[in-house]
């Protein structure tokens, strides 16, 4: 059980980091989300979390791609809570596009928000892990952190990144009750990913179900998506003790994607 453990969870108002923060919610701990959405929604979001779990919440809105937020929310995280013991890096965000084209101002916001983040949380917040003598920092990589894709430069780039930072924290934790771990999922079906799907059926002239049946068949050989759950019952079991040995990993979710 994770009773009495507190998690962050970045970009926990949708899709796989919702899913995440629901089973750490499941075993008890109580969940600090982060991410965009409306005020109403975000507040059904901790009623239900509530009412469902019997844990504390609380929200902060930081914007990733900002350093001084991201500052901001692990202050509110120790003002609130005491620290954070449990670290989910999932905020990210995509973009396509061939490089010679690739904006630069997406270039930097990808940087920005899916790897200089989980540095700027993971520096801020391992400290009071130290302190207290137990951590668990899971960072949401990406198929894309092991092999690439074209026209995904600034993503592949950063989940690259996050997998060399995961294994570089978990070398600096290896002697502590600490670990630090990347989890790299397949095409999970979320928004952002139902934004490729859509892109791909209106630029071939196709039905949703085809393009969606098309992507997967590209990638992954299980020819299943991978849902938000699995990946949250993954996060659980590293958030174990039979899991604190498990350091510097990059856990493929993928239905095979990485093993072509
Ligand atoms: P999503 O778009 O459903 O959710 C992204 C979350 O991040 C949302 O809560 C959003 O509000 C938040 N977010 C975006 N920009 C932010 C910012 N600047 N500051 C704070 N929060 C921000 O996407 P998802 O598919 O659930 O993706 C979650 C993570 O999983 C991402 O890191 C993504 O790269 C990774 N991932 C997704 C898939 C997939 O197939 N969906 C596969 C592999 C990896």
């Amino acid at each position: 059980s994770l009773q009495g453990k507190v998690a962050l969870v970045t970009g926990s108002t949708s899709g796989i980091g919702l899913g995440i923060a629901q089973s750490l919610a499941r075993q008890g701990a109580s969940i600090l989300f982060n991410g965009f959405g409306s005020a109403d929604d975000i507040a059904k979001l901790q009623a239900e979390t509530q009412a469902t779990f019997g844990v504390k919440t609380a929200y902060h809105g930081a914007d990733l791609s900002k350093v001084a937020e991201i500052e901001a929310l692990a202050q509110f995280a120790i003002s609130t809570f005491g620290g954070v013991d449990i670290l989910v890096n999932n905020a990210g965000i995509q973009y396509v596009a061939p490089v010679e084209d690739f904006p630069v101002e997406r270039w930097d916001s990808v940087i920005a928000i899916n790897l200089s983040s989980v540095f700027h949380t993971t520096r801020l917040l391992l400290p009071g892990m130290k302190q207290r003598g137990w951590g668990r920092i899971v960072n949401i990589a990406s198929a894309h952190g092991l092999v690439a894709s074209a026209q995904k430069a600034a993503y592949v780039a950063a989940k690259h990144g996050v997998v060399g930072l995961t294994k570089v924290v978990a070398l600096e934790t290896a002697q502590l009750s600490i670990t630090c771990n990347a989890i790299c999922p397949g095409w999970v079906l979320t928004p952002l990913v139902q934004k490729q799907i859509d892109a791909k059926a209106a630029a071939q002239g196709i039905s949703v179900a085809e393009a969606s049946k098309q992507l997967l068949g590209e990638k992954q050989p299980s020819l299943q998506f991978v849902t938000p759950e699995q990946l949250g019952e993954l996060t659980v079991f590293l958030c174990s003790d039979a899991a604190s040995n498990v350091r510097g990993a990059a856990w493929n979710v993928d239905g095979g994607w990485v093993a072509q």
